[in-house]
């Protein structure tokens, strides 16, 4: 028997073993796509007819085993009814069966990453080795779905109802460690012997040494648990799971919900529950928006690393200025194995920065996610200076001093001087022009904006800026160097608050708008953290600091009267003056309480209501909740569309990821332009007219209003 597919290959070892390999061609990974899938189907077949078999060898001719499924596929498949997706499902089921089933053991080789539908396919084998170093996982509920080939089924009967839940319910990737002790894998060995090792195993189960049939029979059978331990196992982890993941993505819990139902019933009869919930889970809107948001980070990954193509490889770079955004820069690029200067005027500045990143990188040690000398070595790559003597070495410089023109530009023509010709200047400004910072430059063409989102460390987004005079080059510099400290980088033209903060305030001024109302502050928070924002805009306000808000609020009022105009009273102002500046001195809307471990908490500070009565109606306005969140969303969603029209961004694509890396808009809602498809252009324009006396914050464009009439979407 011998089986020779453009994914698949088989041939006949030794003593009547079967070697199944997985060798993708023209790809550097193995998936399951449509193809792998015929032609498994194929396989299985060609090696069920041969009575010459007697052994099965799973392997991959790749890196990894299998990524999993082809994430690129899921949403033509997601189109289909419930029904023709369950049916599809259970077709997937009947082979991986018919590989369980066979009339004798197979052994998977887990050589690297089993992840989704791969390691269903794998947990399908009698027995799996797994090779350290690598991990394995089942990461379908980051997606909105669960694992939907038999993975619920076969996992939680092979380690137990609790580690199923919590692999299923997490999708977190697991170590040979922990997948050995949950028992979902069977040996551990170096990545060299892991083809032998499951050829001995497979030999042993061949020779009788091990009762394999028992092993499959356990895969078969019901779950072994009484009723009072099945009501802890499920109906707890049900409740923890449905608290944290919350209401928008139900998926980890029709996961637990599918396992329990099955718990009771052979492998054969639980399988039809867990395609039916899948195809279920697979029709939501937060299946397809997080599958839109996966394929979505790709697509501007792809850009990206296109457009990095034409830059130079950052060696070296620096930052000037120690604060919050150059400790943490400097902190990012050290970590991710960059060289950095870090440039401050005062020693403590230094200081300061400096051990910011030694707390961070303690902590991932904590984590035993880093080891000391690891972060001795990242330490040793920041190097922390008064003066401009390594400059002339770097090959890009951040610009993260303070918020003001005049000694921005003072410090870049300054460091212009310091510099090789080429070297790429980035400035970190929120809310100054870049094409007025290149004003003074020798070569404005080199220098660019490189704006990162506070906490660098944590936030995904770089918003590259292309003012009217920089180069290509200098984008594609700037654009490379955003990847290799592991951000995704959109590049934006220039304009007032860039992309995010051009978008987020219009977001700010609806709000004030509506406190202005009279609405209670605490009522908006509480409604937007319903609609999916992990905080509501007050709270936001807070975080962002109602200083620096206040500051870029005026910026945009001038970039754009006519709809963010701040020259009345507003809540904004109202903590401003009251000296609450957010989180950073304690209070602003909220007041903060630092925990047993010091991080800040929030609780409603009763003073608050007393100094918004001044810029809030005697007469609250009366409104629905649905009113409330429109008024929110509509000026964020019309603003998104006048980016988009005034080339600000390339593509509706980058425009959704950024909002949803830099600012937390919510991932199952897919970005603001994705939710406005899904809202419908036609009801999304009726409803903002319904608020036009509020003035143009709430004017669709014209283009907006032809394609709401010609029932257009912003994706194609
Ligand atoms: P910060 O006040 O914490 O830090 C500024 C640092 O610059 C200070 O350490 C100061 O000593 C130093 N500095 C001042 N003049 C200098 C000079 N001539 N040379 C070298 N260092 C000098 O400020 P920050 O919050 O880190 O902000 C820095 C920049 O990043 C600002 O442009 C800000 O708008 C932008 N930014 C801030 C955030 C945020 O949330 N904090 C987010 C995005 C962008």
């Amino acid at each position: 028997m011998t089986f020779e597919g453009q994914s698949i290959q088989c041939a006949m070892l030794e003593g009547g073993i079967a070697e199944l390999r997985f060798d993708l061609q023209g790809e550097p990974i193995n998936k399951f796509n449509r193809a792998t899938l015929d032609e498994l189907r194929e396989a299985v077949a060609a090696i069920k007819a041969d009575p010459a078999v007697r052994g099965l060898l799973v392997t991959s001719g790749k890196d990894c085993f299998i990524v999993g499924a082809d994430v690129t596929e899921f949403l033509t498949y997601f189109r289909n009814t419930e029904d023709q997706l369950a049916a599809w499902l259970l077709e997937v089921d009947a082979l991986f069966n018919t590989v369980e089933d066979f009339p004798f053991p197979s052994v998977a080789a887990i050589n690297g990453f089993a992840l989704g539908g791969g390691l269903e396919f794998a947990l399908a084998a009698t027995y799996r080795v797994m090779a350290s170093g690598t991990r394995i996982g089942v990461p379908e509920t980051k997606l909105g779905i669960f694992p939907g080939w038999g993975g619920t089924v076969r996992l939680s009967r092979l380690t137990g109802a609790d580690n199923a839940i919590e692999w299923i319910a997490g999708g977190e990737q697991h170590g040979p460690e922990a997948a050995f002790k949950v028992g979902a894998v069977d040996a551990v060995v170096e990545p060299a012997r892991v083809r032998e090792a499951a050829l001995h195993l497979l030999r042993e189960a061949m020779e009788g040494r091990r009762d394999w049939k028992a092993r499959v029979e356990e895969k078969k059978a019901p779950l072994q648990l009484n009723p009072t331990e099945a009501m802890m196992a499920f109906e707890g982890a049900k409740a923890f799971v449905a608290g944290k993941a919350g209401p928008n993505y139900p998926s980890p819990v029709a996961a637990i919900e599918a396992m329990q139902k099955g718990a009771t019933r052979r492998r054969d009869d639980a399988l039809p529950i867990e395609a039916a919930a899948f195809a279920r889970m697979a029709k939501t809107a937060t299946a397809r928006n997080l599958v839109s948001i996966f394929l979505g980070d790709a697509a501007v990954n792809r850009i990206a690393k296109k457009l990095a193509r034409e830059g130079v490889h950052v060696r070296a770079s620096a930052v000037l200025g120690a604060g919050i955004m150059g400790g943490g820069i400097a902190y990012q690029s050290a970590s991710r194995g960059v060289r950095i200067v870090m440039k401050d005027i005062a020693e403590p500045a230094l200081e300061l920065g400096l051990s910011e990143a030694a707390k961070l990188l303690g902590k991932r040690i904590e984590r035993g996610k880093l080891t000391p000398a690891d972060m001795a070595a990242t330490l040793g790559r920041i190097r922390p200076t008064l003066g401009y003597g390594d400059f002339g070495e770097v090959d890009l410089v951040v610009e993260a001093v303070v918020e003001k023109e005049e000694v921005k530009k003072a410090v870049l023509a300054d460091v212009e001087g310091r510099v090789r010709p080429g070297t790429v200047l980035a400035s970190n400004t929120s809310t100054i022009s870049i094409t007025r910072l290149a004003e003074g430059l020798q070569r404005p063409g080199d220098f660019c904006g490189m704006h990162f989102f506070n906490p660098v460390h944590k936030m995904p987004l770089v918003e590259v800026i292309r003012g009217a005079l920089t180069s290509d080059a200098a984008v594609a510099t700037t654009v490379g160097y955003a990847l290799a400290l592991g951000k995704t980088p959109v590049v934006v033209n220039d304009c007032p608050g860039f992309l995010v903060n051009r978008i987020l305030f219009p977001y700010f001024a609806a709000f004030n708008l509506l406190v202005g109302e009279g609405v209670d502050f605490l009522r908006i928070d509480r409604l937007l953290e319903k609609f999916g924002w992990p905080m509501g805009p007050a709270y936001l306000l807070d975080v962002v600091g109602i200083d620096t808000a206040r500051h870029a609020a005026a910026v945009m009022a001038k970039g754009f009267p006519d709809r963010m105009d701040d020259s009345g009273p507003s809540a904004l102002k109202a903590m401003f003056e009251a000296g609450r500046f957010g989180q950073k001195n304690g209070k602003g809307f909220y007041r903060y309480v630092p925990d047993r471990k010091g991080t800040p908490k929030k609780e409603p500070d009763p003073e608050v209501a007393g100094l918004l009565r001044p810029v809030q109606a005697a007469a609250p306005a009366e409104l629905s909740d649905a009113d409330i969140v429109d008024r929110m969303m509509l000026p964020l969603i019309i603003e998104s569309a006048r980016c988009l029209e005034d080339g600000i961004v390339g593509t509706p694509t980058e425009l959704d990821i950024a909002l949803v890396y830099g600012l937390g808009f919510p991932p199952f809602r897919g970005g603001a332009l994705r939710h406005a498809d899904a809202v419908g252009l036609k009801a999304l324009c009726e409803r903002a007219e319904a608020f036009l006396s509020l003035g143009r914050l709430y004017e669709p464009t014209a283009r907006m209003r032809e394609l709401a009439q010609a029932g257009g979407t912003f994706h194609q």
